[in-house]
């Protein structure tokens, strides 16, 4: 049976993911994976009694239960965004966050800009939007302003997407003063910023994490956030704070994709911020990511020395590493997994064709302990070293 005349013409040019195929291997049980973007399960908090929070039987309402669009206003707070309830949209995760701001902002037409590399996922859904997705010259403190400035003349986007801390899969953080210049910029040319910030609670070092989205006085924001890094991915939950000019265009989106948030799962992580125990717990996961983080750096340093380039995050769960001229990513991937270890190359972060895009692998360090990382970095070593004479 053939389908493909039903297919809108996005889905019809959907490539198949080299990411899905790749994580299929880490089903193995004998395999070390460095390629998933998973976080930590050990570190996750036990669920609350959910016998306490059975009120959510009942639908809900498609903006979100109110004691959680409360705690996201306190918690955005302290990072310097300002805004009331009334424009925290809760989503499922802030995958569903990107989707229901493509589908109110992309027509087949638009252009949205991101960093180069960037998020995979989120280019999957500006495409699906039928939308060009362009990538701009990013480098560790960021997107270049020059470039950024070049590319909203010759575009005229609808939007930019930025991952401003501890980027998957660059695991940049955007220096203050590039946050103020590309905010600057944007109010110039009136161009809506959408800002993704799942990462930033993985903080390792002291860095100015303020929003972009704080920064900008006249254009128009989108600021995503998401409990999955922190508490539990598999509860789906995040969130989309607007400046009030979008909130109920976001509204009525949500209640046509799904009608609402699952209300358990928002009642649950309700609970944990209520009970006063998210900071302490933030601070042990930073204590025990920052362990895995110096791990890998010590591992890169000491097994692969010259050979790669790369540079420490300060945040996040990725180190991106570039390889020795001439060697190819895939290739890499191939004889890794012949000795059981997993990477993941870096084609898919490239939303445009690029020469540079076979040159990087995406090295995680959240889910593998310090001395399977030192492990597998060795094993990786081994596969470089021997691809290069
Ligand atoms: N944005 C970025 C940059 C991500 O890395 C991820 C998860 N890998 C997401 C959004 C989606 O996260 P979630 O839907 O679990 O909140």
């Amino acid at each position: 049976m053939t389908i493909s005349h039903l297919l809108t013409h996005p889905c019809k040019n959907m490539e198949a993911s080299l990411v899905r195929e790749v994580l299929h291997y880490s089903q193995q049980p004998d395999i070390l994976s460095l390629a998933g973007g998973l976080p930590d399960e050990r570190f996750m908090p036990a669920y609350p009694d959910l016998n306490a929070l059975v009120d959510s039987r009942q639908y809900g309402a498609s903006e979100g239960e109110n004691s959680l669009r409360d705690h996201v206003v306190s918690i955005v707070a302290g990072r310097g965004l300002t805004t009331a309830a009334d424009n925290v949209l809760i989503t499922n995760g802030s995958q569903q966050g990107l989707d229901i701001v493509s589908r109110l902002i992309l027509d087949s037409d638009s252009t949205i800009l991101t960093e180069q590399p960037t998020y995979l996922a989120a280019c999957q859904v500006f495409k699906l939007q039928g939308a060009k997705v362009q990538d701009v010259v990013s480098d560790a403190q960021g997107m270049s302003l020059e470039a950024l400035r070049e590319a909203i003349d010759l575009y005229n986007p609808k939007a930019v997407y930025l991952i401003p801390n501890f980027q998957n899969p660059a695991g940049h953080c955007y220096s203050i003063q590039r946050r103020k210049e590309i905010a600057a910029l944007l109010d110039e040319k009136n161009v809506l910023l959408i800002e993704d910030d799942p990462y930033r609670e993985l903080c390792y070092e002291e860095v100015d994490l303020t929003p972009i989205s704080s920064l900008v006085k006249t254009a128009p924001w989108l600021y995503m956030g998401s409990f999955s890094k922190v508490l539990w991915p598999g509860l789906r939950t995040g969130y989309v704070v607007s400046c009030a000019v979008f909130t109920s265009y976001l509204i009525k989106v949500k209640q046509a994709s799904d009608l609402h948030t699952n209300r358990l799962g928002q009642a649950m992580i309700s609970h944990f911020l209520s009970s006063g125990a998210y900071p302490a717990h933030v601070a042990k996961l930073q204590e025990a990511y920052r362990q895995k983080r110096d791990a890998m750096m010590a591992a890169l340093n000491t097994h692969l020395g010259d050979l790669v380039e790369f540079t420490v995050p300060s945040g996040g769960m990725f180190f991106w590493v570039k390889l020795p001229s001439g060697l190819s990513s895939k290739l890499i991937l191939e004889e890794a997994l012949k000795e059981k270890v997993l990477v993941l190359p870096g084609i898919p972060f490239f939303p445009c064709k690029s020469p540079l895009e076979d040159s990087f692998l995406r090295l995680s360090f959240a889910r593998v302990s310090p001395d399977d990382i030192n492990k597998a970095v060795a094993v990786l070593a081994k596969v470089i070293k021997r691809l290069i004479v």
